[in-house]
């Protein structure tokens, strides 16, 4: 195919009931699938498109999956691996919520402090982990505890085994 053919033309199937997750950051569309625990062994029809040019984040990846919602505590992952992802819910064809993803200033929870010596991380404190986000590409989070740097490569392990 030529490039003029396929220029700003992306074909990827149309899904009926399920959610469309666009303007996730090209190469993490597989990260998206695994905070969703998909494994592609669940029997409905997941499409991935990877490397589509945006004109609003550069290059970007989609994640298409049948019959599927996605819960909050998952956007809020999301948000910390694709922090411009729009979430589309399908009913019948038709959007009917459309979701942009937020990764606010700062957050509490989602993520386990990366120092085990963190107030935290002791069982008998009721502390939530509270953080800055110190960069949102790529994302680095500053414990408001211990202060300790929490990398990307962090964040994505705890999403993701
Ligand atoms: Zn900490």
């Amino acid at each position: 195919m030529s490039d003029s053919s396929t220029n700003g033309k992306i074909r990827i199937v149309k899904i009926h009931d399920g959610t469309v997750i666009d303007h996730i950051r090209a190469g993490k569309a597989l990260e998206v699938l695994k905070i969703l625990g998909i494994t592609g062994k669940e029997g409905n029809v997941v499409t991935l498109a990877m490397n589509i040019s945006s004109p609003r984040i550069g290059s970007k990846d989609i994640v298409k999956v049948e019959n599927r919602d996605i819960a909050a505590p998952e956007v809020a992952r999301i948000a910390l691996v694709a922090p411009e992802a729009t979430i589309n819910l399908i009913k019948g064809s038709k959007v009917i919520k459309k979701t942009r993803v937020e990764l606010p200033d700062a957050i509490t929870g989602v993520v386990v402090c990366t120092n085990p010596r963190c107030i935290t991380n002791k069982e008998r404190e009721p502390i939530q982990p509270k953080y800055q986000v110190t960069s949102k590409n790529p994302i680095q989070l500053k414990c408001l505890y211990c202060w300790t740097h929490i990398e990307e490569e962090d964040i994505i392990s705890q999403f993701t085994t």
